[in-house]
């Protein structure tokens, strides 16, 4: 049996498993019966890949989304791995394509849908083949409860008794209600062995804001990182549609989606946003689970999502490659009314609707949390964490005031109007603002009336919001959204609790958004220029750019310019198979010594003196790559760096250092002052 680790840098290139990845691979690969819960990026897929090729047998993977089976079975092919997919989508050809590989014992993975079970063949077939392993993708599907609810998954079950084969199921949902269905359905209700595994995604950056001219605030987000893909999420389809137009408007390229679109229309936006780089998305939640897009680059919610599940689950389709990603969510008093209202006016049972509720709150708790995000988040999930030092609240911590006060002042005005209003009426009678309503109801003779006049209409607003996010109030749908004390007010009422509240910053003063990159300035052209021969193997291929290399491969690459094809192979990500396909035509643009088209940096110069002179300079620079002797680190500079160079008027050992810096300008400095006096 070949060993798991060693497959694992020989097919799929990464030099270590992620955490928890290995004792699932072990586990899987012995046969157990097992449920993993890993967070979205975690890399679960690997989970199941490796122990199939461990295994004897093929392994049948139930995924319910037939763009990601195919794209999983694109990726193994590309690393060298026997994989095919059944599905509807699938042409004629492909098919038989299959079964042939089938019949020739070729076949390793074989992914299908779960509609496939309920046709009688499937399980002859199945049985005819010798399967080894069964692995069930986005196991939640099981659920009935959730929302991803997938009837023929319930199939599974029988599946597995009928082949009496080990089951491997995996999901990025944890809650332990789920989790119970899966084993009740999936295993007959024998425990497998459970992997519950870290929530924690450092690689992406969290951070909310309260709504302040929402559009404004998503635009300045996007255009902070223009080009980078990206997905918006809104609560309304009208909005997707907007939103989309106001972004392409400024600059970007942005197409909207959500369900009322027809299934081609929306096939269209898939496909394009898993294959250009730096598409915005701008949708609703049923842009979701189809996404396997390993590089999106941001997140954004221009409402609050439903719960802290969804929150998490959406951000979580950012920067699964595990590169930096970002995120920002917005929020507002009227999301938290509306979110409320739906929970109110679900059909479901009201243990059901008080837990949903409660998911909510844990949502706006973290919203209004007052000390680290990430802290905050994970605890809610069972782990605990430090602060990260990657989220809003650390990077800049929270002004609080002591808000019991006004709370007591606010809880005060509800009651005794008898919990009958809303927000405006009751910041009307606090900053004693008489309106007509106010003076038609008397309630200018309140002892509250104007009691709060030391905080501004736009203050007492932000007090309104958080004590929502607090839980101190909720609107009732049967009063039409009048706000009615919960009981975690009464200890505050009571002068037994007091509650530190949120300064609403009033924002910043603005120096214009700042551009967020990838890699350093230096290493910043080379990496675009990675990006080029990655769009320009992928369009050769036709599959999506992440399907050749990730991100993060590229980063890497561009950070540690290898040099050699042995050093191309230490770079994550880089298997043997894509090695052997793409090595090459990414270290001749790493080295600079492509035959095919020029660095965008020295087209610039073509037709100029300097170009001469820039392309003295690369050549020199490749004889230096290994230093004098020829063998020292592999060092390299930039095309842009060389660009610099080529264009100084005067040069001297000194201007090197300040354009190359002191190791690069020791190595190449007089190599290339010798270039440029010959010029
Ligand atoms: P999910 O858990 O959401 O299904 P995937 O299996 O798609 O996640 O993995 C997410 C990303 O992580 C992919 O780009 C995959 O190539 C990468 N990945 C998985 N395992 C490793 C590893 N051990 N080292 C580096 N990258 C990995
Ligand atoms: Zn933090």
């Amino acid at each position: 049996m070949p060993q798991a680790s060693q497959l694992l840098s020989s097919v799929f290139g990464f030099p270590s498993f992620r955490p928890g990845q290995q004792e699932i691979v072990e586990a899987v690969t012995e046969g157990q019966n097992v449920l993993a819960i890993m967070p979205t990026g975690g890399g679960k897929s690997l989970c199941f890949q490796l122990p199939a090729l461990c295994r004897d047998g093929v392994t049948v993977v139930i995924s319910p989304l037939i763009a990601l089976m195919r794209d999983q079975v694109r990726g193994l092919r590309e690393a060298g791995v026997e994989a095919g997919a059944l599905t509807s989508g699938n042409t004629e050809e492909e098919t038989d394509a299959v079964f042939q590989a089938l019949d020739q014992g070729r076949l390793r993975l074989l992914y299908m849908a779960p509609e496939r079970l309920a046709s009688g063949g499937t399980l002859n077939l199945l049985r005819r083949i010798g399967v080894g392993l069964i692995a069930v993708d986005e196991a939640h599907c099981v659920s009935q409860w959730g929302h991803d609810f997938r009837p023929d998954y319930l199939r599974i079950g029988e599946l597995r008794q009928a082949l009496g084969v080990p089951l491997a199921a995996f999901t990025a949902t944890a809650d332990a209600e789920t989790r119970d269905e899966i084993v009740a359905r999936l295993f007959d209700g024998q425990p497998p062995r459970v992997f519950l595994h870290g929530f924690d995604r450092p690689n992406i950056h969290l951070a909310f804001q309260s709504k302040d001219g929402p559009r404004r605030q998503i635009l300045e987000f996007a255009a902070a990182r223009k080009g980078q893909s990206g997905i918006v999420y809104c609560g309304t389809r009208a909005k997707t549609e907007t939103l989309a137009a106001a972004l392409n408007a400024d600059g970007h390229t942005a197409c909207h989606y959500h369900g009322g679109m027809e299934a081609e229309d929306r096939r269209i936006v898939e496909g394009r946003f898993n294959n250009d780089d730096g598409l915005i998305v701008v949708a609703t939640v049923a842009f979701g689970m189809g996404v396997d897009k390993p590089d999106i680059r941001w997140v954004a919610h221009a409402d609050l999502p439903k719960s802290i599940e969804a929150y998490y689950q959406e951000i979580g389709r950012a920067g699964r490659d595990g590169a930096p990603a970002e995120t920002l969510t917005l929020f507002g008093a009227d999301d938290i009314r509306y979110r409320r209202s739906q929970i109110d006016e679900s059909l479901a049972p009201p243990e059901r609707r008080a837990a949903d509720h409660g998911r909510l709150n844990a949502l706006l708790g973290l919203a209004e949390a007052l000390r680290c995000r990430r802290t905050t988040l994970l605890s809610y999930f069972g782990d605990s964490a430090e602060a990260c030092g990657n989220c809003d609240l650390c990077d800049r911590p929270a002004e609080v005031f002591d808000g019991t006060q006004p709370v007591r002042m606010a809880l005060s005005a509800i009651l005794r109007t008898e919990e009958y209003f809303g927000a405006g009426h009751l910041i009307d009678i606090l900053t004693g603002n008489e309106t007509d309503k106010v003076v038609a109801r008397g309630h200018q003779a309140l002892p509250t009336f104007g009691v709060g006049r030391d905080y501004d209409r736009r203050q007492w607003q932000a007090i309104f919001r958080q004590m929502m996010g607090h839980d101190l109030i909720r609107p009732d749908p049967s009063r039409h959204g009048a706000l009615r004390m919960t009981h975690a007010a009464r200890p505050i009422l009571r002068d037994e609790a007091t509650i530190e509240l949120r300064r609403d910053t009033i924002r910043a003063a603005k120096s214009g958004p700042k551009v967020k990159t990838l890699v350093s300035e230096e290493d910043a052209p080379l990496l675009s220029a990675l990006k080029a021969k990655r769009r320009a193997f992928a369009e050769s291929a036709r599959v999506p750019a992440y399907v050749i290399f990730t991100d993060r491969t590229l980063i890497e690459m561009a950070e540690r310019r290898p040099s050699s094809m042995d050093e191309m192979a230490t770079i994550s990500g880089v298997g043997a198979k894509k090695l052997e396909r793409y090595g090459e035509g990414f270290l001749a643009v790493i080295t600079g010594e492509q035959s095919g088209p020029a660095h965008p940096q020295r087209r610039k110069l073509s037709g100029r003196s300097e170009a001469a002179v820039y392309d003295r300079l690369l050549e020199v620079q490749a004889e230096l790559a290994h230093g004098d002797d020829g063998t020292g680190k592999p060092m390299s500079c930039s095309a842009s760096l060389l660009a610099k160079v080529a264009a100084l008027q005067r040069a001297d050992h000194g201007s090197l250092v300040r354009i190359l810096g002191d190791r690069r300008a020791e190595r190449f400095g007089p190599a290339f002052l010798n270039v440029l006096k010959e010029a």
